[in-house]
């Protein structure tokens, strides 16, 4: 006899980074997939637009591990440039590597979202059972009659990877009456892009992630496989500085020659690209519920848009995939409880990778120009190699371990509490007292 899930198709809408990779994990669990796309076909596009979004991600060890788990990651791997650490530009031109890990694995990859999204779409078709509808926008759900809106597409099981504007998302809170709390970080964001260099190769160092911070803003490079770097400048809305105020190619150069001055050599388009591409829009989207009745569920953005200066929110959307492919075990049991364990395991740890993604931004811009914050970094290095897992960076907690976000933010707060007590007296590793730290974290890190 059939059992009540082996019958189900699923109905994703959104073959995003996270529909994508779902559909494999479903269609690995004997589903039938659809996945209902807004976009036409990006394999088919010569140069796919990035629906908006940055043209690349940093791919870090969650990321990786449920890639992974579906076994596309060899196929990956060829499109990855390992990035050390941050290479800070400072307002004179020189040039700092802070490293990210302390051991040579510990590394995060760029990779292209564009080229990721187009082999996640291949990986799930040759799964035989997986097919992708594009020019598809969904506007609503017809939960009564189980209909996808406006094309009236019956749906078993239906699950938004829709992304930060989600219309699965506004159906279920809309049928639920849930909460809706979308906070505007205030900053935006605009893509530039560094060229290859002349006969091809990088124009600076390829294997670091480049950040000029400038305190109340910041730019940052990642590398592209064809030597290009795509430039992110991330600036407030309104003020003196600000994105408001850049209303001409005058007042950009201006900026940039005030601030990020060693750059402009390297951005020939800055005045076009400028104002050519639009600018993005950030915020912190929480919801509550993710799922109605055994109907529907979100995932990915669609039920946790973050900032991204964690370079995390692909990374918590691959996670969701592997941790709903672990809620589907049991074959027998019913959505409704499948969505609500969902849920439950994964809220205390979106949420969590959220306020660290927001404590990012300040760290990124302002905080790693301190020598405190080398101090501290150096010392949390010496830690880890004294106590092997149990005194873990929190940053390598979030990007290099896959233990639970929350885990990582409640760890993360002691071990900030220990480097400070350890560090308010030293200017120096070296004058630093290891017996005390020793004592601190056997204490308060069990
Ligand atoms: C500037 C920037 C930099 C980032 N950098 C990183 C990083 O370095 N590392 C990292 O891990 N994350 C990063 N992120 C976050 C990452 O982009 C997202 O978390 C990730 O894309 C989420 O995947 P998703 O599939 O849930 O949503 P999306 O990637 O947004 O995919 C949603 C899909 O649904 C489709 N869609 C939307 N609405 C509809 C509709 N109504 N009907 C049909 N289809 C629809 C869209 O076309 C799209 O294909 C960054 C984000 C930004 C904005």
């Amino acid at each position: 006899m059939k059992s009540p899930r082996d019958t189900p198709e699923v109905t994703l809408v959104g073959a995003g980074l996270a529909g994508s990779l779902l559909a494999i994990f479903l269609a690995r669990r004997g589903h039938r997939v659809t996945l209902l796309e807004r976009r036409s076909d990006p394999r088919k596009t010569a140069a796919p637009a990035s629906a908006g979004r940055s043209i690349n991600l940093a791919l870090a060890n969650r990321g990786i591990a449920a890639l992974e788990e579906v076994g596309v990651m060899e196929g990956v791997r060829a499109e990855l440039i390992p990035m050390v650490g941050r290479m800070l530009h400072d307002e004179d031109g020189r040039l700092k590597l802070i490293p990210y890990g302390n051991k040579p694995h510990e590394v995060i990859y760029s990779v292209s979202r564009a080229g990721l999204n187009a082999l996640l779409m291949n990986a799930a078709e040759a799964t035989g059972r997986v097919a992708i509808r594009f020019g598809e926008t969904v506007q609503g759900v017809d939960f009564t009659r189980h209909h996808v809106l406006p094309q009236e597409t019956p749906y078993d099981v239906l699950i938004g990877t829709d992304g930060s504007a989600s219309a699965v998302r506004a159906a279920i809170l809309e049928r639920t009456g849930g909460s809706l709390d979308e906070e505007p970080l205030g900053h935006g964001y605009k893509e530039l892009s560094i060229p290859p260099a002349d006969g091809g190769g990088f124009r600076m160092e390829k294997n670091a992630l480049h950040i000029w911070p400038r305190g109340e803003y910041m730019l940052i490079a990642l590398p592209n496989v064809d030597g290009s770097f795509t430039v992110t400048l991330f600036l407030p809305n309104k003020g003196v500085e600000s994105f408001n105020a850049l209303t001409t190619p005058e007042a950009v150069y201006a900026l940039f020659e005030r601030r990020f001055a060693d750059a402009i050599p390297l951005l020939p388009r800055l005045g076009d690209d400028f104002f050519e591409n639009p600018t993005g829009h950030l915020e912190t989207v929480r919801c509550a519920p993710w799922s109605f009745e055994d109907h529907a569920l979100v995932l990915g953005d669609a039920a946790h848009a973050i900032v991204p200066f964690h370079g995390q929110g692909m990374n918590a959307a691959f996670e969701d995939c592997s941790a709903f492919d672990r809620c589907l075990e049991n074959p027998d049991r019913p959505w409704n409880e499948i969505f609500a364990e969902f849920e439950r395991r994964r809220r205390p740890n979106t949420d969590a990778i959220a306020d660290m993604a927001l404590e990012n931004y300040v760290e990124m811009r302002s905080t790693v120009r301190e020598p405190k914050f080398q101090l501290k970094k150096d010392l949390a290095f010496r830690l880890e190699e004294r106590h092997p897992g149990r005194f873990i960076p929190r940053y390598s907690m979030v990007m290099f371990h896959t233990l639970p976000y929350a885990e990582a933010q409640r760890r993360g707060a002691i071990q900030e509490e220990i480097l400070d007590e350890l560090t308010s007296r030293a200017a120096s590793v070296d004058q630093v007292d290891f017996a005390r730290a020793d004592r601190l974290i056997a204490e308060r890190l069990k």
